[in-house]
């Protein structure tokens, strides 16, 4: 049986109240695979969405945490302060993050350790830009982000993590990666995570794809072998596509 994970990744988008409002649509879409459909809001959604969400089997999650359990960091949110909410994921490493707020692979590296010792389920986004995919350094690009962020995690540990593979150029760009792109990565990314860790390990990860995944070409990126889910954003911001997407997913099960 096919196991999936459809997060939507809904950015700065959707106050407290446009979130209430967008969970009740969703909840009526009934969906048979509701565990495996995530929302990932904004910190100031999230109280919301918990309540919204209660008895629906849909998960929710944070897009980002910091690394340090308190103090003087204006502006950010704690893993405890996450735990304490009860979310099941957060995203680490979006592209926008490493691109617009200094995201390294040691920060990156440093928030997954935090977010596993508390049992929130990281999702790890790794992927390479237009100009590294046309010098056709993509693989070495990513398998370098992916030793440096999984550096020191066992695994045990890593077997805790949900991957994304979202190349920079397909994200809200319209452009998506053929199926045949999306695969091969998210093949090349197990191959690497049975080499650094082992083939049980590697087997056993959900490496999601991202980047302008939507109801009309969602089937046909997650029936391919390696792909398990997708990390979607502005779809993900719209009930019928989103479900359209899940949906997908239910049906190759
Ligand atoms: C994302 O932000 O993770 C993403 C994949 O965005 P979009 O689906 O809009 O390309």
């Amino acid at each position: 049986m096919n196991k999936f994970l459809i997060a939507g990744n809904w950015k700065m988008n959707k106050t407290a109240s446009e979130a209430k409002a967008f969970i009740e649509e969703l909840k009526a879409k009934n969906f048979s695979n509701a565990e495996e459909v995530a929302v990932l809001v904004p910190f100031t959604d999230l109280y919301t969405v918990k309540d919204a969400l209660a008895g629906s089997g849909i998960k929710f999650g944070a897009q980002n945490v910091h690394f340090e359990a308190s103090g003087a960091f204006t502006g950010e949110v704690s893993v405890p302060m996450l735990s304490e909410i009860g979310v099941d994921y957060c995203v680490i490493g979006h592209s926008e993050r490493r691109e617009y707020f200094n995201e390294t692979d040691e920060t990156v590296n440093k928030k997954l350790k935090v977010l596993i010792e508390a049992g929130i389920t990281p999702i790890l986004c790794v992927g390479e830009s237009l100009e590294v995919r046309e010098k056709g350094e993509e693989q070495a690009f990513v398998g370098g982000q992916l030793v440096a962020d999984f550096e020191g995690i066992s695994a045990k540990d890593a077997t805790k993590i949900v991957i994304a593979y979202e190349p920079i150029w397909a994200i809200g760009t319209g452009k998506t990666a053929t199926p045949e792109q999306a695969e091969e990565m998210c093949a090349f990314i197990r191959g690497v995570m049975e080499g650094m860790y082992d083939a049980v390990v590697a087997e056993s990860l959900l490496i999601l794809y991202g980047g302008s995944m939507k109801p009309s070409n969602a089937k046909e990126l997650l029936e391919k072998e390696d792909i398990n889910g997708g990390l979607i954003g502005g779809a993900s911001l719209k009930a019928d596509d989103f479900a359209g997407i899940a949906d997908a997913a239910a049906a190759l099960k």
